[in-house]
C-alpha cells in the first residue's frame, strides 16, 4: 500500500506563529519570524522523528508531534481561555496543571490501546485525509491577511527612505577637534513641567533645577513634532519633518515597516559615523528603535531575541515555568525572555545601568537609548519597587490604556519620581567620568496620555498634554548659546551640530504635527491648538 503523505504537524506547527504576526503585521519587519518558524518546525519534525522510533506507527506519531508542539506553542492562550471565562481568578500556577492534564490527555489519545479499539484501517486514512485539509484551511486565515498587506504595501514608495532625507543639504560634513561623545535619551512619554503641575498636581521643579545646576538647559515651552512614537523619533534623529512620507507611502497607508529603516540610517548617526563615531544603542524592547546593526547592541538578554520571539514565547508553555518561586526562572529568563512585565521593567532599570556605564566604552561615540517609561505600563513604583498591574501585558498608552483616571495619575507620577532619581544618577555618572565633556539630550518624544485615554486619541481632544515634553539640553562650554525655550526635538541635532562640529543647519519653524495610530502619515498640522492648555479632568 502506497504511504500517505503527512504534512499536517508542519503546518500546525507554523500556526501559532503566523497568527501572531498577522496581528501585529504593521509592527513587525517580516524577517523577525524567521527564527521562530525554523524552530518551530525542526521541533515538529524532532519530535515526529522521535515519537515514530518510540511507537512504530508514524500516523500515531504524527498525531502525538503535532498536538504536543501546537498545544505546547499556545498553552498561555488555552490557560487565559479557561482563566478568563470558565474559571475566574484561577492561580498561574494552574497552568502547569493545565499543561500536564493536557499532556496526558495526548498520551492516552495517541495510545495503541485506543486506536486499536477505534481507528480501523479506513478511519485512519479518513482521519489522516482530514487533518491535512484542515491544516491548510487552519493557515491560509493569517497567510490571506499577510498577503493583502504587503500586496497593498508593494505600491508604496521605493525603499530605503533614509535616502530622502538630506537631499537638500548633501554636503554637510561634521568636523570637530574636541569630539564629545554624544547622548541621546528618550523617556518615552515624559511630559513638560507645567503638564505635570495642571493635570497631575505634581510638582517637577525640584527635577528641573537640580538639571539647572548641573549645567542643563530646560526647554520650558517645548513641544514634540509628532505626537506618535515612530514619527517623533525619527524626525528627531533624522533632524527634519517627516511628512514626505505621506507622499510616499499615502496618506491612507497603514504600513509603518519602511519607517523602520529611516529610523534606524538616521541622518544624526550618519553624520556622526562619518565623522568616525561609533553608534551605541541602549535596547529598550521597543520593535521600533533596536537598531540591530548598531557597532554596539547593549541588551539584558544575552540571547538578542526579538520583540516578535519575546511576544510569542509569551504564549507558549513557557510561561507556566516563569513562576518566581522556581529555580529555574531567573536563567530561563536570561534566554527566552518573555514580552510581560517582567522583561519590561529589566528593560528600562538595565537601560539606566548601561547608560552609567557608557562612558568607559571607546569614544568618540554616539549613546541613543529610548526608555519606554514614564509611558504605560506602570511597572516601577516611586521607590524603584516592582508593580505588576493586574491585567494581561499591553504597552498601550491614551486610548489603548486600560484604566481609570487615579490608576494613571498614580502610575505616571509614580514612576516619573523614580526615572527622575535614576536620571540625575546617569547624568552624574556621565559628567565625572567622560573624558572631553559630552553632550546630553534628554527628551520625551510626547507628553502623556492622561486626556487622550479619557477622549480618544484624535483631534478634537485637548493636544496641550500629549505635545509638551521635558526637553533638556547638556551642552558644555557655553554651546547653549542656540539653544531656546520652544526649541522642538527637530532642531536638537542641528543646534548641536552647528555648535559643535562646526556646521551651519538653519534651525527649522518649531511645529506639531497629528495623524491617528492607524494612519500615521495621514498629517494635520497642529501647532496652534496644541499651545493651549487643557482643565484637569473632573
Ligand atoms: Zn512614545
Amino acid at each position: 500500500m502506497k504511504k500517505k503523505i503527512i504534512f499536517y504537524p508542519f503546518l500546525f506547527a507554523l500556526y501559532p506563529i503566523l497568527g501572531l504576526y498577522s496581528r501585529n503585521l504593521t509592527e513587525i519587519p517580516p524577517m523577525e519570524t524567521v527564527r521562530p518558524i525554523f524552530f518551530s518546525l525542526l521541533f515538529t519534525a524532532l519530535f515526529f522523528g522521535l515519537f515514530k522510533l518510540l511507537l512504530k506507527d508514524r500516523e500515531r506519531a504524527a498525531f502525538l508531534a503535532c498536538f504536543i508542539v501546537f498545544f505546547y506553542s499556545a498553552s498561555e492562550l488555552a490557560y487565559r481561555v479557561i482563566e478568563g471565562y470558565l474559571f475566574k481568578g484561577l492561580s498561574e500556577s494552574s497552568h502547569r496543571v493545565i499543561l500536564i492534564a493536557a499532556t496526558l490527555m495526548l498520551l492516552f489519545l495517541s495510545s495503541r490501546a485506543v486506536w486499536d479499539k477505534y481507528m480501523t484501517a479506513a478511519r485512519r486514512a479518513v482521519f489522516l485525509n482530514y487533518l491535512n485539509l484542515v491544516s491548510v484551511i487552519v493557515v491560509l486565515f493569517p497567510l490571506f491577511n499577510i498577503a493583502s498587506f504587503w500586496i497593498k504595501a508593494a505600491d508604496d514608495a521605493p525603499q530605503p527612505w533614509s535616502s530622502y532625507i538630506g537631499r537638500d543639504d548633501p554636503a554637510a560634513k561634521l568636523s570637530a577637534t574636541a569630539r564629545p561623545d554624544i547622548y541621546y535619551v528618550i523617556l518615552d512619554g515624559y511630559g513638560r513641567a507645567d503638564v505635570l503641575d495642571a493635570l497631575y498636581a505634581y510638582d517637577n521643579s525640584p527635577f528641573l533645577n537640580a538639571l539647572a545646576e548641573r549645567g542643563f538647559f530646560i526647554g520650558e515651552r517645548s513641544r514634540a513634532n509628532y505626537l506618535r512614537t515612530s514619527l517623533s523619533i525619527t524626525s528627531a534623529l533624522n533632524m527634519d519633518y517627516v511628512n514626505f512620507t505621506a507622499d510616499l507611502a499615502g496618506a491612507d497607508s497603514v504600513n509603518r515597516i519602511p519607517m523602520f529603516e529611516l529610523a534606524g540610517n538616521n541622518r544624526a548617526r550618519r553624520l556622526l559615523e562619518e565623522a568616525g563615531y561609533a553608534f551605541v544603542l541602549v535596547d529598550s524592547g521597543s520593535a521600533f528603535t533596536r537598531f540591530y546593526d548598531a557597532d554596539v547592541f547593549l541588551t539584558p538578554f544575552r540571547t538578542r531575541p526579538t520583540l516578535f520571539e519575546m511576544w510569542f514565547y509569551s504564549t507558549t508553555a513557557l510561561n507556566a515555568l516563569y513562576e518566581p518561586e522556581l529555580q529555574i526562572t531567573p536563567a530561563l529568563l536570561e534566554i527566552f525572555p518573555l514580552a510581560g512585565y517582567s522583561a519590561h521593567r529589566e528593560f528600562i532599570l538595565s537601560a539606566f545601568d548601561q547608560l552609567a556605564a557608557a562612558p568607559k566604552l571607546p569614544g568618540p561615540k554616539f549613546v541613543f537609548a529610548h526608555i519606554i517609561a514614564p509611558h504605560p505600563p506602570f511597572v516601577l513604583g516611586a521607590e524603584g519597587n516592582p508593580l505588576r498591574p493586574n491585567y494581561p501585558y499591553v504597552t498601550g498608552d491614551g486610548a489603548s490604556f486600560v484604566a481609570n483616571v487615579e490608576a494613571y495619575k498614580q502610575g505616571y507620577i509614580g514612576q516619573v519620581e523614580y526615572l527622575n532619581r535614576r536620571v540625575l544618577d546617569f547624568v552624574d555618572a556621565i559628567l565625572k567620568n567622560s573624558e572631553t565633556p559630552p553632550v546630553i539630550i534628554i527628551q520625551g518624544d510626547h507628553g502623556p496620555g492622561l486626556l487622550f485615554m479619557l477622549n480618544g486619541d484624535n483631534l478634537n481632544t485637548c493636544l496641550w498634554e500629549r505635545a509638551s515634553i521635558l526637553n533638556a539640553y547638556y551642552f558644555p562650554e557655553g554651546g547653549t548659546g542656540l539653544l531656546y525655550p520652544s526649541i522642538s526635538p527637530v532642531n536638537s541635532f542641528r543646534a548641536a551640530f552647528n555648535a559643535y562640529f562646526g556646521t551651519d543647519f538653519a534651525m527649522l519653524d518649531d511645529r506639531t504635527w497629528f495623524s491617528l495610530f492607524d494612519v500615521p502619515y495621514d498629517f494635520t498640522e497642529i501647532t496652534d491648538q496644541a499651545r493651549d492648555p487643557c482643565a484637569p479632568p473632573q
